[in-house]
């Protein structure tokens, strides 16, 4: 800082300039990280509702660094995605989840989320062409998890990508349904295998009508088109139990199970009992 006395306009100034640092030394240490291998995949179960057991996990990444200690992806992804190593950090993530899943013996199905970013940097079906292809992984057992805010950019190149990724084998799932630039040709235009219904109106919906209005309708929709909605953010029995009588397929949250490093390998066994 210079003179004191200038008020506001140089504390700006500071503060940005050490938040442009801060930028630059994180992204130093991600890329120190990859190469470290400090990253690492927790794995959230989703349940079926009618059957009360598993069909997948959620691969969600963390990185452990070395003097910050646990760091939640919501501190790096945006980081990555700004310096460009997200194709790099995706690529490693896609890879890590197809070689778990595929050493799990209850054959359950791994999903995987996706920046927009990796669809203009990299060429994703190849990468996850490669990437079931030598965890010798089935691609139906991978989905891919992307926004509405993917599609917006570059609609069509998109979609071209979204239907090699089905053509290839492998599960396309629109995630946060509702919270961004929702466009509902896009559900017209592309078959999804599942839309997740964003965890910001589960959490809503026994307090406010119009939370719940919306979960209704994202429900209904799935009905007409065919597709399996999943609801995540789950905490309470309560929840659970709105969902269900409205035959919500596919539950994910806190009260179905946290994400964990170790998946549960017990075969489909019912896993309400064990709540
Ligand atoms: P998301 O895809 O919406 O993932 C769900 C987030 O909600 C996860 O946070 C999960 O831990 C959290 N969650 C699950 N159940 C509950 C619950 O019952 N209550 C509450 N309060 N939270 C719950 P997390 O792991 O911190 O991830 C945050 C976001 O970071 C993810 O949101 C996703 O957008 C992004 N992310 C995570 N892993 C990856 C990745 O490998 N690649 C990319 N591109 N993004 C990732
Ligand atoms: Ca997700
Ligand atoms: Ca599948
Ligand atoms: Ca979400």
């Amino acid at each position: 800082a210079k003179q004191a006395g200038r008020g506001s306009v140089r504390e700006y100034d500071y503060n940005f300039d050490t938040s442009i640092q801060d930028r630059f030394r994180m992204e130093q240490e991600i890329r120190l990280a990859l190469d470290r291998n400090e990253f690492f995949l927790e794995y959230q179960p989703i349940m079926c509702t009618r059957t009360h057991r598993l069909t997948g996990y959620e691969a969600l990444v963390r990185w452990q660094h070395p003097e910050r200690g646990r760091i939640p992806p919501d501190q790096f992804i945006g980081v990555a995605e700004e310096c460009g190593l997200i194709a790099e950090l995706g690529e490693w993530v896609v890879r890590r989840a197809c070689a778990d899943a595929a050493c799990w013996s209850n054959g359950l199905s791994v999903s995987v989320n996706v920046s927009p970013l990796q669809f203009a940097t990299s060429d994703l079906p190849a990468v996850i062409t490669a990437a079931v292809r030598d965890a010798g992984l089935d691609p139906a057992r991978l989905d891919i998890e992307i926004t509405e805010n993917t599609l917006l950019q570059q609609g069509r190149q998109n979609m071209e990508i979204l239907r090699s990724l089905r053509n290839l084998g492998a599960g396309v799932v629109m995630d946060d349904f509702g919270t961004g630039y929702s466009s509902l040709s896009y559900l017209r235009d592309f078959q999804f295998d599942k839309v997740k219904i964003d965890r910001s109106f589960i959490r809503d919906m026994l307090q406010q009508p119009h939370s719940a209005a919306i979960v209704d309708a994202i429900l209904s929709l799935g009905k007409g088109l065919g597709i399996d909605i999943v609801a995540e953010g789950i905490e309470t029995s309560e929840q659970l139990a709105y969902l269900e009588k409205r035959c919500c397929t596919l539950v994910q949250g806190y009260f179905i199970g946290r994400p964990g490093r170790e998946i549960a390998e017990a075969p489909s066994e019912s896993v309400l009992e064990s709540l």
